[in-house]
Parts: structure tokens; sequence; C-alpha cells
């Protein structure tokens, strides 16, 4: 049975590197009909909050990254928090000690002074000094294991000191903990980013001294900004909810992190769709560049391919988080504005943009259409024919519409490129917007004259 876990430590938001891990380890997991299982890691008292465990689970919910066992859903081999399995690691720290493969070690301050196999009573709970377990490192020989990535990985045992596994207030050391965690959870595949590779040495020598196999490990590169180095919040958002809350849509960062380093036959794809083509062998040794650029470009073509049904929700979803509430808001109108709009823009932040004077009549005017449109001496003559004709109008069709803006220019003799903006401007406020005649269309009579009234004030 193939078990996969994803491990996050609940000390910040889902970082897209960590969803990229969650993503590979659950493609491979679904993939062989195995389990996929969500270990919280928060041995770290200081630095671990229940809200950011939280956050975690939610960005990999809206991800639609499932688990089959976890802290939220339980399951046989839990429980799933590490901070609720200290009796376990203590179980298991003294069979290590009464084999002589770890010993207690006393610190006054920073400096180690008395190392013993017995549990140091005297020291214990005394001020200025405190007691933790460390592993015994046998320096001779090297620690080798083959990496599914990177191939067969040797580590010079020499350069490993003596390290912590229980710390003085009692709780394990990550590279203790997740030893004890991955074996108890018969976790058979362990896929994480390289930044770990020093730790999987320290690892394979507690498995060795339980003599227990270790899983398959395969270290993925890590992402990197366009200065090559660790993407991180210099180069700009990094957390999951940081692109579900400028309007990236979950289908498009799920796609662009699987092509992130993973070469597949297309680009533009439906995660859950591509799970059975899912194959380590073809994620890339070589660290990737997280491309802000490219990853809009992915959002656009999902926002402009999905069912417009979907859409609509993403989009209503999206301007609730935002607490706005629409003026008008019958699901036809809003599919139509959709249906335009969607065509111009990448992200739902921008399909809000362009879409908004379509939904509140109080939209505004943008400054440079009244500098250069309103404020001309033609702005009122061309508004006031637009607002006869279009009176007059009783059939909004794309090719009526048309006729009648051409109209306008060869009757004022006015040039089209003037005609056109003043009053794109004048029904929407934006000199950018969907094509004119669709937009007046969709806008429907009413709108449109209304409009025009307004900026005829
Ligand atoms: N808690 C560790 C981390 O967030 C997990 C590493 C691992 O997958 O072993 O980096």
């Amino acid at each position: 049975m193939f078990r996969l876990r994803f491990a996050p430590s609940p000390t910040g938001y889902l970082h897209v590197g960590g969803a990229r891990t969650a993503l590979f380890n659950w493609m491979f997991a679904r993939k062989n009909n195995g389990k996929f299982i969500i270990r919280i890691e928060d041995t770290d008292t200081e630095r671990s909050k229940k809200e950011f465990e939280e956050k975690i689970l939610n960005a990999l919910k809206w991800l639609k990254i499932d688990w089959d066992e976890g802290p939220d859903v339980g399951g046989n081999f839990g429980p799933y928090r590490q901070s609720e399995r200290i009796d376990i690691y203590k179980k298991y720290v003294d069979i290590l000690i009464s084999e002589k493969k770890a010993y207690y070690a006393v610190y006054h301050g920073q400096e180690e002074i008395e190392q013993s196999y017995e549990f140091p009573e005297k020291y214990a709970n005394k001020e200025n000094f405190s007691i933790v377990v460390k592993f015994k490192v046998t320096k001779q020989g090297t620690t080798t294991f083959n990496d599914l990535l990177k191939g067969k990985m040797i580590f010079d045992n020499n350069l490993v000191d003596d390290f912590i596994i229980i710390k003085s207030n009692g709780f394990p050391t990550y590279n203790f903990a997740v030893v004890i965690d991955d074996h108890l959870m018969e976790i058979s595949h362990v896929f994480r980013g390289e930044d770990h590779l020093s730790n999987t040495q320290k690892q394979i020598m507690i498995y060795n001294a339980f003599n227990w196999q270790h899983p398959v490990f395969m270290h993925i590169p890590l992402i990197l900004g366009n200065d090559r180095t660790p993407l991180s919040k210099r180069h700009g958002g990094t957390s999951v909810d940081f692109f579900k809350e400028n309007g990236f849509l979950n289908k498009a960062l799920l796609n662009y992190l699987a092509i992130l380093g993973w070469s597949t036959s297309e680009e533009i794809f439906n995660v859950h769709e591509k799970i059975n083509e899912f194959d380590p062998f073809k994620i890339s040794n070589k660290s990737v560049i997280f491309d802000y650029k490219k990853l809009e470009w992915v959002n656009g073509q999902h926002l402009r391919k999905i069912d417009i049904e979907i859409l609509i929700n993403e989009f209503l979803n999206y301007l609730k988080d935002k607490n706005i509430s629409l003026e008008h808001n019958s699901k036809n109108y809003i599919k139509e504005v959709l249906l335009i709009c969607r065509e111009k823009v990448n992200t739902l932040e921008q399909l809000k943009e362009i879409s908004i004077p379509f939904f509140f009549d109080d939209y505004s005017y943008e400054d440079r259409y009244i500098k250069k449109f309103l404020l001309n001496e033609n702005a009122e003559k061309i508004l006031k024919n637009a607002l006869e004709r279009f009176e007059k109008l009783q059939n909004y069709t794309i090719e009526n519409v048309e006729e009648t803006l051409r109209n306008i220019s060869s009757e004022l003799e006015i040039g089209t490129k003037r005609v056109f903006q003043t009053i794109r401007g004048a029904l929407l406020g934006k000199l950018v917007t969907p094509g004119l005649f669709e937009s007046i269309v969709v806008l429907g009579k009413e709108k449109t004259l209304k409009r025009l009234k307004k900026t005829l004030e």
C-alpha cells in the first residue's frame, strides 16, 4: 500500500512551495490508489499556532487536495498532531537510551557538562540547567540512500555530531519525530523539498538505530525567485492565500504548480484529470523559477475556458470576500457581462475591475476620459445625437448598435474613434472595456439611455 503524507509545520501560511510538495505527494498517492495523510508538525511550541494549522488546511481544501487521514478527519494511525504524540516519542527514546544509542546531556547555559544513560535527576528543574536527549552518531563510514530524483546519495558520517532528539521541554526535535511518525504511520514515500537533504542523513541514522526500513525519498528542487534565491516575500506574494485573495483560480494555481518542474505533454489542464499521467521521474532535477507572469497567463487560460456557471460562482465568492454586493445582480445579466469581460482579463481581480461599471449606475469617469473626451467641444453633440438615436432604436443587436454609432460619426462628421470613445466612457466611465458594440447590447436600452443622460447632466 502506498502511503504518502504532507507534514506542514503550522508556523505560517501555506507557501506555494509547500503546496507543490503536497500536490506531488497527493498525485502519487491518488495515482496508485494509496492514501494521502496530513500530519501537523507542531513541536516548535513557540512558533506553532492553531490558526496557521487552520489556514493551511483551508488552503489545501481550496486547492481541492483532499486527504484520507489527518488531524480533522482522524484515521487508524493517529493522533495526527505531533504535540499529541509526546508519549509515543518518549517510549521510543527510552528504547534508544536503553540500547545506549542515545543519552541524556546536561547543559549549564550553553555548555554541555555531563552525559549519562540514567536520567540526571539532580539537575531536573534546576535553574540554569537543562536536560536534553542526544542521539549518538557512529562516526565511521557513510550513510547512503537512493533518491528517486537525484540517484545515489552518499553522506560522510564523520561530518555529523551527536544531535538533540528531545529538547529540554520534553518535545522531540523534527528529525526524531519525523522518523517515528513516518515509521508508525507506515509512510512508503516521502517527497519533500531538497532543503531537507541534510536532515535525511540524520533521519536514516535513526531508522538504522531502530533497524527500521526507511521510506523511499525524493527531494524536489526548491522554487526560486527571479534572482535565483529561494522564493520569499521579497519576490512578491508567496502564500496560497495571497493568490486566492488576488483573484487566482484554484484550478489555475494547481495547474501552474504542477507544471513548475513537472513536464507533461500539455501546459493547460485540469490537474484532477491528469493524475494518471503523474510520474515522479518526469520531475526536473533543476531548480525552477516562479514566474508570476506565466501564472497569470495560465490563470487567464482557465478563466476563459471554464464553464461560465462556475466562473459566476467564483466571481461572486470573490466579491463576497471583498464585501461587494452588486446593484444589478440578475443571474442572466451577470452571465452576459462576464462572458464579454473575461475575454479581456487574466484574473478575477481584473475581471472585477473591468466589469464593475456594468453593475453599478454610479460608476465614476476616469481622468483621462474626462480630459481627452468629455471636456472636448464635440462631446455634448455626440452624446445628444447618441441619446436620440438609441431612444429610437428598437432592436439592440450588435449590427444595429454598430450602424447607429457609425451614423452618428457620419452625420456629425466626427471621426469614429472620437465618437466611440466618447460614448464608451459615457456608458462605462473607462476607455478600456470589452468591445463597445457588445457592451451596449449587454447594457441594454434602459441602462444605455440612463447613462447617456447622466453623462449629459
Ligand atoms: N515539517 C517539515 C516542514 O514543514 C516537514 C518536512 C518533511 O516533509 O519531512 O518542512
